[in-house]
């Protein structure tokens, strides 16, 4: 299980899915954290223009448009 991320690049408005898989453990940390908490240490980027997406926890949840948990 996990989460789907739909994420509209801010640089050229292309919307991408990311697809966050989530084991128990970060299932567990989730719980506790902001909902579009996401991982910043593998970049994610627009397969349009290959801008970063998740430079920060900040810049990340600012371009997330939709989510959706994923079983
Ligand atoms: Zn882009």
């Amino acid at each position: 299980m996990g989460i789907i991320y739909s994420i509209e690049c801010r640089h050229c408005g292309t919307i991408t899915r990311h697809y966050h898989a989530a084991d128990m453990a970060s299932v567990r940390s989730c719980a506790d954290t902001n909902r579009s908490h996401v991982e910043t240490e593998c970049a994610i980027r627009c397969p349009a223009c290959g801008h970063r997406l998740n430079g920060s926890q900040e810049e990340f949840a600012a371009q997330v448009n939709m989510e959706a948990a994923w079983q």
